[in-house]
């Protein structure tokens, strides 16, 4: 990171600044092309390892992009807020940003699929104990990405 004085290594902080975001958008290679998809997403970390899950239907082009590429950057960013000076060039902004990227794949198994869809909605509401609809879990997609890299910037 060139502004190394932004660079966040505390674990605590990094997990504080993960649990604030709202969304994470997944990154992908698309022949050559970038492909961006913003998402709802739910983690686990162990010993600063983080893996994240996402979900959703069972086509689209982010589900074809994960069977074609199996890796995904991702980055997410929470605590936007501008610095106002007299100029134009003296305005700045305040941010929390993480971003990395990883082997990224589709769970099979129901065990796995409902322990990332638990994590998704411990993160939106603060439970983890949910029940889910055997129909519909086999109508979606849970994404499961291994973060391999993960760096974290703030501007205070
Ligand atoms: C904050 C936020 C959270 C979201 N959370 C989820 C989630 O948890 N699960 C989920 O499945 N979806 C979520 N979505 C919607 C998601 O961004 C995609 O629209 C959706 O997942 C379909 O992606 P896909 O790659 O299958 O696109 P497809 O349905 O295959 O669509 C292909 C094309 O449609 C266009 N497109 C797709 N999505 C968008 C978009 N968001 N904005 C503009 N154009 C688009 C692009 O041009 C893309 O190439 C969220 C969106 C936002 C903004």
């Amino acid at each position: 990171m060139r502004r190394d004085d932004r660079a966040v290594t505390d674990a605590a902080r990094i997990r504080e600044i993960i649990a604030a975001c709202d969304c994470c958008r997944l990154g992908f290679c698309d022949g050559g092309r970038a492909y961006i998809v913003p998402l709802d997403f739910g983690f686990v970390e162990r010993e600063g390892r983080y893996t994240f899950y996402f979900h959703g239907a069972s086509e689209g082009r982010k589900i074809d992009l994960v069977r074609k590429t199996g890796w995904a950057a991702f980055e997410m960013d929470t605590g936007h807020e501008l610095i106002r000076g007299p100029m134009a060039c003296n305005h700045s902004a305040r941010y929390q940003c993480v971003m990395g990227g990883g082997p990224v794949r589709l769970l099979e198994r129901r065990e796995e699929k409902e322990a990332g869809l638990r994590a998704i909605m411990a993160r939106l509401t603060g439970r983890d104990q949910w029940e889910f609809d055997p129909a519909a879990l086999e109508k979606t997609q849970v994404l499961c990405l291994e973060a391999e890299e993960l760096t974290c910037k703030v501007r205070a």
